[in-house]
This record gives structure tokens, sequence and C-alpha cells, in this order.
């Protein structure tokens, strides 16, 4: 099946009972057995649940995995990764990553004997010299948060295969309409399902993709013993989401080509991150692994003043200010005072997130809307 077809009936079945064509919201924590131990494959909802079954499912099918596994956030997702490893194994990851992937790693797993590298991935054979016989898992994300740079999957892949050990794929900014990292060579893929899949901000939940059999069995055993499991009603949401998503993706790319090439010509804009420009430091890689080059777009203005940062943040009024993205309205962040405060400003501006830096989640309105909005608001510094 291609993706169209995929994110309508991969996964998802009528219900054998009344033919119902959407899976219904199995609102029960228990079923009924008819003898001790005979039950339909259903015992207890944490375990199993037939509405989250099917979202498994689904996930698996559209990122080309195996086997797929929801959780209760996205980094409940990658809480269970982690509690696949002991004390003393170590992890090599992006330095540019999701903030809250820094924390759980600095400030929980870091107490419990997991030691963390954080290096550049720009160049994947760079990161050789950091794994030893204690490395378990090499983690990225790509396109990055809020710097939009884009690291080359394949390569990664290849280090990952030639010392044996795992590559995690944070894939909640490109969804698996733009690429799918499993075909690339990742033994995990991770989702912040809160953001593009469920696509319409009313629900926070995670999933993990995978190919392998033992590893998709030592989840499912975290799964079920940490128990951070999503419940019914949020996935039969997510499951109504998906069924949107390469529409609404499409829209996102669209809008996000013509809203960064309208800021890129402004006077009054600096700089704008973005992979889909030619001059995007890895644009060809970009190219080459993604279909398209999404909503997500930062930009900084002329003079770097915070100040006219917030000047904007507070004049744009279909861009909403909020934290999150992926959803079907705009929104407006200001990483610096948001999402990145905790970075000391001297790291920060060593990556480029300056003080001006604005991150947009390009929705899939009327783009002439939103080049009004952002016209007028810059009018005003
Ligand atoms: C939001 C986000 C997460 C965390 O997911 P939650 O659903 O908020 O727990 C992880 N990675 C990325 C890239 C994100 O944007």
């Amino acid at each position: 099946m291609k993706f169209g077809t995929k994110v309508i009936h991969a996964g998802v079945n009528p219900d054998p009972s009344t033919g119902a064509i959407m899976t219904p919201i199995f609102q029960t924590s228990t079923y009924v057995q008819s003898s001790p131990g005979n039950h339909q494959g259903y015992e207890y909802s944490r375990t199993h649940n037939p509405t989250r079954n099917a979202l498994q499912n689904s996930l698996a099918a559209l990122e080309n995995g195996k086997h797929g596994l929801c959780f209760s956030s996205g980094m409940a997702a990658i809480d269970a990764i982690l509690k696949l490893f002991q004390p003393g194994d170590e992890v090599i990851s992006t330095n540019d990553l999701y903030g809250g992937t820094y924390r759980l790693f600095t400030k929980v797993f870091d107490k419990f004997g997991i030691k963390f590298h954080f290096v550049s991935m720009e160049n994947p054979e760079s990161i050789e010299k950091y794994i030893t016989d204690k490395t378990k898992m090499i983690w990225a994300e790509s396109p990055t948060n809020p710097m939009m740079n884009i690291i080359d999957i394949k390569g990664l892949a290849k280090i990952a295969q030639k010392h044996n050990v795992l590559l995690g794929v944070d894939n909640t900014f490109a969804t698996p309409y733009l690429q799918t990292p499993m075909d690339l060579g990742a033994d995990l893929v991770m989702h912040s399902v809160t953001k593009y899949l469920g696509g319409h901000s009313d629900v926070v939940m995670g999933a993990l993709v995978v190919n392998n059999d033992k590893l998709a069995e030592d989840l499912s055993f975290i799964q079920n013993s940490c128990g951070a499991t999503p419940g019914p009603q949020d996935c039969f949401l997510v499951l109504r989401g998906i069924k949107t998503l390469h529409l609404r993706m499409e829209r996102h790319c669209q809008n996000g080509k013509t809203i960064a090439s309208y800021l890129r010509n402004h006077p009054k804009v600096e700089k704008v991150y973005w992979p889909g420009f030619e001059d995007h430091p890895n644009h060809q890689v970009a190219a080459s692994q993604m279909k398209d080059f999404g909503g997500m777009i930062s930009f900084t203005l002329a003079g770097n003043q915070m100040e006219d940062a917030f000047t904007i943040l507070k004049n744009l009024k279909i861009f909403s200010l909020a934290e999150s993205l992926g959803g079907v309205e705009s929104l407006c962040g200001h990483p610096a005072s948001m999402t990145h405060a905790s970075i000391p400003k001297a790291e920060r501006e060593k990556v480029g997130l300056s003080d001006s830096l604005i991150r947009l989640s390009v929705g899939v309105e009327d783009a002439e809307d939103l080049k009004n909005d952002l016209f007028k608001a810059l009018d005003q510094l």
C-alpha cells in the first residue's frame, strides 16, 4: 500500500462484532474470562487493549516497521528505551536535541549510572571515537529543534551496524510522511505522537516502532511492567488524526515553503533556518532522506534584540504563542526564553540559538493569511 492508503487502512479492521468501520473505543480495564486463563487474548488493559492495538499496528505500518508500541507521552517512550540498559552502559546522543530528552538523560538516567556523550553529528564518522564496548545506542533527531539541522541517518546507521549498537531516531519533526528511518537503517523509531501524528493539539502520547522481534518483546515487557500506557480514548483520537496525516503534511510543507521564502526576503529578518533552502548546510542530505521539507521554521531578526522578538510574538494574531508543534493551527515560540531557557546564553549562541530567534510551527491555514499576519507583526518593529 502507498502512504495515503496506509494512513486510512493499515492496522485497522471493521469491528467483528458489529461491523463498525471505525475502531471502537474499548473503554474497559478488564475482560471477562470463561474459565481461569481462558480468554480471547485480552486480560487487562495495561497489557492489551484493542483500540491501542489498532493504533500500534497502524504506526508500525506507517514507519515500515514490524512492531508498534504506544506510551502515555513521548518522554515515556524514550524512558522505556533507556530501561533496556544497565548501569555502566553508554549512549551517544546528538548535542542538538529536544530539551525534555536532554533532561531525562542527564537528570534521571545519569543517576542510575548510564553515561551519555553529547556530540555533534554533522559528520557521522566523527562519532566513532566515542564508541566503546559499553556503548549500547546512538540517539539522534532530524530535523533538530529549533535550529533545523539535518543529520545523515544512513551514515549513522552504517556506524551503528559496524559496531553492533542500536540506532534510535526521534522522528517527531519529520513524521513518517516525510521520512522513514527504518528504511535508512535505524533500529528504533520514536515519536511524540502529541505533535503531527495526533495533529490536532488534543492528545499527549508517545510511540516506538521496531523491527527486531526480541527488541519488541523486551520493550513490551517494559511497557507492561512500568505501565506508562495511553488510554483508549486518546488512542481513538490519534487513529482519527492519522487518517489525514498525508493531507495535513502536504499543506504544512506547502505553507512552510511559502512562509520560509517570504521571511527570507523580508528586510527585518536576518536569517531563516529551513532545510528546503538550497544553501542550508545539509540540504542535500535532507533532499535524499526526506520527501519534502516540512512546516517547521526558525528565523532571527536584524539587530538580534530579544525585545524585537517579543514585539513580534505579541503582535502575531493567527500564530498563537505556545509550546508544542505539529497541530493544524500555526504556533510561534521563543526558544531562548521558553523551551531552551535552561541552556546558558553562551551555549545557546554557540549553536546559533540567538536571543531574537523565533520558531514557527506553520499550520494548515490559508498561506495568504499567515503571510499577512507576519507582515503586520514585522511592521511594528
Ligand atoms: C515534544 C517532543 C518530545 C516529547 O514528547 P511528549 O509527547 O511531549 O512527551 C520529544 N521529542 C521531540 C522532538 C518533541 O518535539
